[in-house]
C-alpha cells in the first residue's frame, strides 16, 4: 500500500492550485497529485474568456460587494452567501498571486491587467489572456508544481473512494499504462475532478469530463447537491458543440435569427442586457427562436455575428474563436457569421462542502479526511446559474483555500487504519469481470444512447412525465451495461476501451442523480426550467437539493437550507427578489 499525507485527485485549476498551496505553505508534507490525463490536458486548459475580480482597473465603481450581488442574483438566489463572500472578497488577491506565479494576462496600455465585460456582471471585471485564459493559468500552475517537485501519478485512474468507519481513508487506483491496481491511504484526500459534460450528446467539455469524482462520492454513500442545475452555454459552434467563448459577446457580438433580428431585444427579460444577459436566459431565448422556426433557414441554430467589430479587434481580442470557426467549419468570422446553439457546459451542482472545502454528508456533517474543490464541488457559489468567468475564479480561490485548510488539518492527524487487501481484491475482480464479460451490447453505442436520452429527457426545458420516463430508461440502459457488455480489447495495458467503460459507469450514476433531482424540484429557477412549474417558488424550494443512492441502490432526494448571511449586511440587495435584468 502506498501512502501520502495528502492526495489531490485532479490536475486542473482547482487541484493544481491546491497542491501548490500545500507545497508552498507546508513544505514538510508529502503531497501527491493523481490525474487520469496529463495535468495540462485537464479541461481547465480549454477555458477561454477569463476570470472575474473587482480589480477596478477599467471600472473604478466596482467592488467585491457588487461582484457578490451580481453572483447571487445570477444564481437566482440559491448560492450560499457566505461562500460568495469568500469568492468575491478573495478575488483581487488571487489574481495578483497568479500574476506573481508568472501568468501572462492581457494588458491595458498603461501596463495594468485588462478587464472585459461578461454576461450578468454589471462592471467590466473579467481579467483575461486573449481568449486562452485557462491555458495561460494552468501552464503556470503545473510548471510551479514541477518546480516544487510534487509527486504526480500521471495517467492513473481513481476507481474507488474508501470511506469506512465514518472517515475517508484512501483510494483504489488503476495505473492506465500498466494495468496495475494499488490501494493508497492518506490523512486527507481532495477531489478536484471537474465536470460531467459528457453525460449529454452536445457539450463544450473535453472527453475526460465524465463526472468520475461525483460518481465515486455517490458510490461511497455521500450525497450530491443541486445536480438539476446543468448549465447550457448559449454559443456552442453548430453542429459540434465546441465552445465559442462568451468573450465574443463581451467584445460586442450580435445574436441574430433567420430574419436578421437581434432577437434578444424581443424578450422583456433580456431587452436591457441583450447579448450580455446571463447564460440561462440567453440559452432559453435561442432555444425558443429555434422552436419557433426562426433558426437560420428554419434549422437548429442561430447566428453569432462579429463582422462589425472589424478584423483588427477580432484578431487581437478573440483569436481562438476565429481559429475554431476556421478549423472546424471553414468559416472566417471576419467575413461571415458563425452558426451557434446552446451546448452543455458546466455543472453548478456537485459534492457539497463547507466554505473551508470539507465535504458534507447527508446530515450536513463534515466528513473526516475528505475535501472537494472546483467544478466537482458545490460550495455553493453559483446556485442555480453560474456567471461566466466565476468558475476559474472559484477554482483558484477555493483550490488555494482547500490547500491551506488541508495543510493545517493534517497536522497531528495520524494515518487511518486500513486493510488494503479486500479493496485490492474487489477491484481486481471488477476489472476482470468487465474484461471477460461476454454480452452483446457494445460500449460506444450504449454511451451514445445514454447521452441522447439525457439530452431529450433533461435538456433546457423539462417536465415531470418526461423526466420520470427518462429515469426509467436510463436505469434500464444501465442494467444492460451491467449485465450485457462486451469489450473488444481484453488487455490491461493502456486499454482505452476499459477506461471508457469505467467512465460510462460514472455517466450513468451522474445522469440518474441529475434526473431525480430535476424531477424533485417542482419550480423554475436559474438553469432549471420546468414547463409544468414555470415560476420560482421560494416558500418551498429556496433550498439546496441533495441526491444520493440508498442501501438498495435506489436514487433518493432530500434538501438542506441555503445560507443567506449577506442579507444581514445589505438587505436591500441580498434578500431574494424577482430576477430581472
Ligand atoms: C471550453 C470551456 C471554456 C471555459 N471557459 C471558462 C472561462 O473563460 N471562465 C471561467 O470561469 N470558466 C470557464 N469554463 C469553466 C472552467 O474552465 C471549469 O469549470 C474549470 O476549469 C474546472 O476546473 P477543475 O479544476 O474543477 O477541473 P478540470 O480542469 O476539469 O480537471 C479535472 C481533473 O480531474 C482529473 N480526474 C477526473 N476523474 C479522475 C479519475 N477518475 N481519476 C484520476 N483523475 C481524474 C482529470 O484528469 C483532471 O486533471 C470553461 C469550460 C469549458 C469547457
Amino acid at each position: 500500500m502506498f501512502e501520502h499525507d495528502v492526495i489531490v485527485v485532479g490536475g486542473g485549476l482547482a487541484g493544481s492550485r491546491a497542491a501548490l498551496a500545500i507545497a508552498q505553505n507546508y513544505p514538510g508534507l508529502d503531497v501527491a497529485l493523481i490525474s487520469k490525463v496529463h495535468p495540462i490536458r485537464s479541461h481547465s486548459v480549454a477555458a477561454q474568456g477569463g476570470i472575474a475580480a473587482s480589480l477596478q482597473n477599467v471600472d473604478s465603481q466596482d467592488d467585491w460587494l457588487t461582484h457578490a450581488f451580481d453572483t447571487v442574483k445570477g444564481s437566482d438566489y440559491l448560492a450560499d452567501q457566505d461562500a460568495v463572500q469568500v469568492l468575491t472578497q478573495s478575488a483581487p488577491q488571487v489574481i495578483i498571486d497568479l500574476e506573481h506565479l508568472g501568468v501572462l494576462f492581457s494588458r491595458l496600455d498603461d501596463g495594468r491587467i485588462a478587464q472585459r465585460a461578461f454576461g450578468g456582471h454589471t462592471h467590466r471585471r473579467t481579467c483575461y489572456a486573449a481568449d486562452k485564459t485557462g491555458h495561460a493559468i494552468l501552464h503556470e500552475l503545473v510548471n510551479n508544481l514541477f518546480r516544487y517537485g510534487t509527486k504526480i501519478y500521471l495517467e492513473w485512474y481513481v476507481l474507488q473512494l474508501i470511506y469506512e468507519e465514518g472517515e475517508v481513508k484512501g483510494l483504489v487506483v488503476l495505473c492506465l499504462e500498466t494495468g496495475q491496481i494499488e490501494v493508497l491511504r492518506a490523512k486527507a484526500i481532495l477531489f478536484a475532478t471537474g465536470g460531467y459534460g459528457r453525460v449529454y450528446n452536445t457539450t463544450s467539455n473535453d472527453f475526460a469530463s465524465t463526472g468520475d469524482g461525483l460518481c465515486l462520492a455517490v458510490q461511497a454513500g455521500l450525497p450530491l447537491q443541486d445536480m438539476e442545475f446543468v448549465q447550457f452555454h448559449p454559443t456552442g459552434l453548430y453542429p459540434v458543440g465546441v465552445l465559442i467563448s462568451e468573450a465574443v459577446r463581451g467584445e460586442g457580438a450580435y445574436l441574430l435569427n433567420d430574419q436578421g433580428e437581434r432577437f434578444m431585444a424581443n424578450y422583456p427579460i433580456s431587452h436591457n442586457k441583450m447579448e450580455l444577459s446571463p447564460r440561462d436566459i440567453t440559452s432559453r431565448n435561442i432555444a425558443l427562436e429555434i422552436r419557433a422556426g426562426r433558426g437560420i433557414g428554419g434549422g437548429e441554430f442561430v447566428h453569432l455575428d462579429v463582422r462589425h467589430l472589424g478584423a483588427e479587434k477580432i484578431i487581437s481580442k478573440i483569436p481562438f474563436a476565429r481559429e475554431e470557426g476556421m478549423r472546424l467549419l471553414g468559416i472566417d468570422c471576419i467575413d461571415a457569421p458563425l452558426p451557434v446553439r446552446p451546448t452543455v457546459h458546466y455543472s453548478m451542482g456537485g459534492i457539497p462542502t463547507t466554505v473551508d472545502c470539507q465535504v458534507l454528508d447527508q446530515q450536513s456533517n463534515p466528513v473526516p479526511g475528505f475535501f472537494a474543490a472546483g467544478e466537482c464541488a458545490c460550495v455553493s457559489v453559483h446556485g442555480a446559474n453560474r456567471l461566466g468567468s466565476n468558475s476559474l475564479l472559484e477554482c483558484v480561490v477555493f483550490g488555494k483555500r482547500a490547500g491551506e485548510q488541508i495543510g493545517a488539518y493534517v497536522q497531528g492527524r495520524a494515518f487511518p487504519k486500513l486493510d488494503p487487501r479486500p479493496y485490492q481484491q474487489q477491484a481486481e475482480a471488477r476489472i476482470a469481470a468487465l474484461l471477460n464479460q461476454d454480452g452483446s451490447s457494445r460500449l460506444y453505442p450504449l454511451r451514445t444512447e445514454l447521452q441522447n436520452l439525457m439530452t431529450y429527457h433533461c435538456g433546457i426545458y423539462r417536465e415531470e412525465q418526461i423526466l420520470s420516463d427518462g429515469l426509467e430508461k436510463v436505469q434500464f440502459l444501465k442494467s444492460r451495461y451491467q449485465n450485457d457488455l462486451r469489450l473488444d480489447d481484453r488487455g490491461r495495458i493502456f486499454n482505452m476501451e476499459l477506461t471508457a467503460a469505467l467512465e460510462l459507469q460514472s455517466l450513468f450514476t451522474v445522469g440518474e442523480v441529475i434526473l431525480a433531482s430535476a424531477r424533485a424540484r417542482r419550480e423554475s429557477r436559474g438553469a432549471h426550467y420546468r414547463q409544468d412549474y414555470e415560476d420560482r417558488n421560494d416558500s418551498q424550494y429556496l433550498r439546496h437539493s441533495l441526491g444520493f443512492v440508498d442501501s438498495h441502490q435506489q436514487v433518493q432526494t432530500s434538501t438542506r437550507p441555503v445560507n443567506l448571511s449577506l442579507e444581514a449586511l445589505d438587505p436591500a440587495r441580498f434578500t431574494p427578489q424577482e430576477r430581472k435584468y
